[in-house]
């Protein structure tokens, strides 16, 4: 019985500057991670380190990601009692949830990182790990899919979001609150999403070739900057106003592209989902649904697109995306 660890870079393990460059950069191996928290002792299980990638999180690929919950899958299937991994707050949100998408044990996958470098007063990395740590040997987390462990609170991979770019309670997960927190070292959960089936496996040569375009909605926007996406990408999530509305010039390209290939309309406000039959201009939810985009409910802008884009890469058609994006969104 073991840990897997697995170190993908960011914040937590960026404890050096190079000779003549301003700000830290990742230095940090799993060992010195582990070193630096002497309470994971106390967890009773030994740590398998492995240092996968040391970059910024902004520079992580799906297919390091997909290879990384791979390896993490042979690791439980060998015996682990859960994975961690560490790596970036930025993409966090998306990484996780790819991996939720796709991870198809009980065993948890915890995902954890940190806001203030090793090199600060009141650096957080260490105190997440050891409650990354708590949380994967918990036996209250079996099941609950891909988690984010981090200040403490546990977030759900499929809700959780960054929602500050320096504070150390950056993630929270609007619409459903955190499903439990570590209590004086002990791991309360308090709420247990439903599972879903993982989606089929990616083709990885076509996953390098899938395109997803993201376009936000914006106070007198014009459709100049949608004029690319049909001969580039296989996909678009548009990020449009309130409930799902985008500006009335922009619904008859939507429309156009909506024939070409599947465009899922979220929300851009960062809670809440998109509605279906409520508003009836122009450009309304009603309006764009007719016109063939797909709703993504409760799904934000970005894991609308990591879902798009797995969904293409694995070859699913139109309608088993519109199934996708009803039973995840
Ligand atoms: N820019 C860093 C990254 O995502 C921020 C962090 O780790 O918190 O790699």
């Amino acid at each position: 019985m073991s840990i897997a660890l697995f170190t993908l870079g960011g914040t937590i393990a960026m404890g050096g500057v190079d000779p003549g460059a301003q700000g830290v950069v990742t230095r940090l191996t799993g060992e010195d991670l582990t070193a630096a928290v002497p309470g994971l002792a106390e967890i009773g299980l030994p740590l398998d380190v492995r240092d996968a990638h040391a970059v910024p999180s902004a520079d992580l690929t799906y297919r390091q990601l997909l290879d990384v919950v791979d390896t993490a899958s042979r690791a439980v299937t060998a015996g682990a009692t859960g994975v961690i991994v560490t790596q970036g707050t930025d993409t966090l949100e998306e990484t996780a949830f790819l991996a939720d998408l796709v991870w198809p044990h009980d065993a948890p996958l915890v995902f954890t990182g940190a806001m203030r470098n090793p090199t600060l007063p009141g650096a957080d990395g260490p105190a997440n790990l050891l409650a990354a740590a708590r949380v994967t040997a918990a036996p209250s987390t079996r099941g609950l899919g891909v988690l984010v462990a981090v200040n403490d609170e546990i977030h759900a991979a499929r809700w959780v979001r960054k929602t500050h770019s320096t504070s150390t309670g950056t993630f929270s997960s609007p619409n459903a609150g955190p499903v439990g927190h570590v209590i004086e070292g002990r791991v309360r959960v308090l709420a247990r999403p439903e599972r879903r089936v993982p989606l089929p496996r990616v083709d990885t040569g076509r996953l390098d070739a899938t395109r997803v375009a993201l376009h936000t909605a914006t106070l007198d926007d014009d459709a100049l900057l949608l004029g690319g996406v049909a001969d580039a990408c296989h996909g678009l999530v548009v990020a449009g106003f309130g409930v799902g509305h985008v500006r009335p010039a922009l619904a008859p390209v939507l429309g156009a592209l909506a024939e070409r290939m599947p465009v899922v309309l979220t929300s851009r406000t960062g809670a809440g989902s998109v509605l279906r039959h409520t508003y009836g201009a122009i450009g309304s939810e009603t309006d764009l649904r007719r016109r063939g985009l797909v709703d993504g409910g409760l799904l934000d802008p970005y894991k609308a697109k990591v879902l798009l884009r797995l969904l293409l890469a694995a070859g699913v058609d139109r309608d088993g995306v519109v199934a996708a994006f009803a039973d995840h969104g």
